[in-house]
C-alpha cells in the first residue's frame, strides 16, 4: 500500500477538473476521479494512462451514496463536476438544481461519511449577477439566471454542512477560468471557444457589442493552484473570489489572437466587466496569478488544432443559439 495521501476530484476529465488531477499527481497525490463523461473527456487524461495513482470511476454525481468507495481514506475532495452555461440552464433549470444542487448534496454526504479533512468546491462568480467592480466576497449575491442560482445553492449547502456537522469546506469564486482542454463542443458559451475555431477557420471572431467589455480571464493553472492552497490551509468556512483582478478587453483578446471581425448584439444580463477583488485570496492563502494574459493566449493558440472538429459559430446561427436568453432576460434590463 502507498502512502501518499489520497484526493478525489470530481469532474477530473472535465477542463478545470484534469488539471487539477495533473496538479495532485505532480505534488504526490493518489487520485481518484469521478466524471460521468456528459461534459468531460476521457482524453483529457490520456496523458496520465498507466499511471498507478490514478483511479477513474464514470459516475454521475447524481447516483452517489453514502460509503461510496472511491472517497474512503481520502484527504481532500475537490467538487467540480455540475453542468455549465446560461441557455440550457433557462432551457433545463430542473436538471441544474438536481446535479449542481443535489448532486452536490451527494458529494458532502460522501465526502463527510468517509471523514475527509476538506472539500474545496468550485463556486461561481455568476452569483453576484450585475456586480459593482472590483468585486470582492461581500457583495451581495444576484443571481441572474438558473445555473447561477444552482451555483450558489449548491455553495450554500457546502457551508451548510461545513457548520451543521463540522466537515472542513471552502469553496472558491471562480471568474473566467480559460486554458487548454476548455470545452470545445456543446452549446454556445465560452469565448475562447468560439473564437479559437473561427480563427482556425479563417472566419470572422463575433464580438458582442463594441468589445470593450472586460473580462477578468485567469489562467487554469494558476485556478488549480487555489483549490490546492485552499484544501492545505487550516481555514474552513472561507470563501474566495479568484480571478487575475487583472480584466481585458475583449477587443484584447482580439488583437491577440488576430483576424477579421464581426459584431453581434449584446445580450440582457450580461456584465459589462467582471473584475474580481484578490485581496483576500492573496492575504489568506498566499496565491498570485502567474500567468500573464498574453502567455495564456499564446498557450491556447498554440494548441488550436484542439478546435478542428468544434462547431462553428457565425452571427446567424448565435442569434439562435442566444434566442432563449433574449426571452427571459431581456425584460429587466
Ligand atoms: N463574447 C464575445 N463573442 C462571443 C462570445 C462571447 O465577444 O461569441 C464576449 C462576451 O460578451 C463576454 C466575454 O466574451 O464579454 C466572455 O464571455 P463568456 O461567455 O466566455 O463569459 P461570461 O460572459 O459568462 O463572463
Amino acid at each position: 500500500m502507498s502512502s501518499k495521501p489520497i484526493a478525489v476530484v470530481t469532474g477530473g476529465a472535465g477542463f478545470i477538473g484534469s488539471h487539477m488531477v495533473d496538479l495532485l499527481l505532480d505534488r504526490g497525490f493518489r487520485v481518484r476521479v469521478i466524471d460521468n463523461l456528459a461534459c468531460g473527456r476521457q482524453s483529457n487524461l490520456d496523458h496520465h494512462s498507466g499511471d498507478p495513482d490514478l483511479e477513474f470511476l464514470r459516475k454521475d454525481i447524481n447516483e452517489l451514496e453514502p460509503g461510496e468507495a472511491v472517497f474512503g481514506d481520502a484527504r481532500h475532495v475537490f467538487h467540480f463536476a455540475g453542468i455549465g452555461e446560461i441557455v440550457p440552464s433557462i432551457e433545463r433549470p430542473t436538471s441544474y438544481m438536481e446535479t449542481n444542487i443535489g448532486g452536490t448534496v451527494r458529494v458532502l454526504e460522501c465526502a463527510r461519511h468517509a471523514g475527509v479533512e476538506k472539500l474545496v468546491y468550485a463556486a461561481s462568480s455568476s452569483c453576484y449577477g450585475l456586480a459593482s467592480t472590483p468585486t470582492d466576497e461581500g457583495h451581495p449575491i444576484a443571481p441572474q439566471y438558473p445555473y447561477a442560482l444552482s451555483k450558489y445553492q449548491g455553495e450554500q449547502a457546502v457551508h451548510h454542512w461545513g457548520k451543521i456537522y463540522r466537515l472542513g469546506v471552502n469553496s472558491i469564486r471562480i471568474f473566467n477560468a480559460y486554458g487548454p482542454r476548455v470545452r470545445t463542443t456543446g452549446t454556445y458559451g465560452a469565448v475562447f471557444g468560439v473564437f479559437l475555431k473561427q480563427k482556425l477557420e479563417g472566419r470572422p471572431l463575433t464580438v458582442v457589442g463594441d468589445g470593450t467589455q472586460r473580462r477578468d480571464f485567469v489562467y487554469v493553472t494558476d485556478v488549480c493552484e487555489a483549490f490546492f492552497r485552499a484544501a492545505q490551509s487550516s481555514r474552513s468556512g472561507e470563501i474566495w473570489n479568484l480571478g487575475s483582478g487583472n480584466p481585458q478587453p475583449i477587443n484584447r483578446l482580439v488583437e491577440l489572437l488576430g483576424g477579421e471581425v464581426v459584431h453581434v448584439p449584446e445580450r440582457p444580463g450580461e456584465p459589462r466587466e467582471t473584475f474580481a477583488d484578490i485581496r483576500k485570496i492573496r492575504r489568506e492563502l498566499d496565491w498570485e496569478p502567474r500567468v500573464p494574459f498574453e502567455d495564456g493566449v499564446a498557450r491556447m493558440l498554440a494548441g488550436i488544432e484542439r478546435w478542428r472538429d468544434a462547431p462553428l459559430w457565425d452571427p446567424d446561427s448565435i442569434a439562435i443559439a442566444t434566442r432563449t436568453w433574449f426571452e427571459f432576460l431581456g425584460a429587466r434590463s
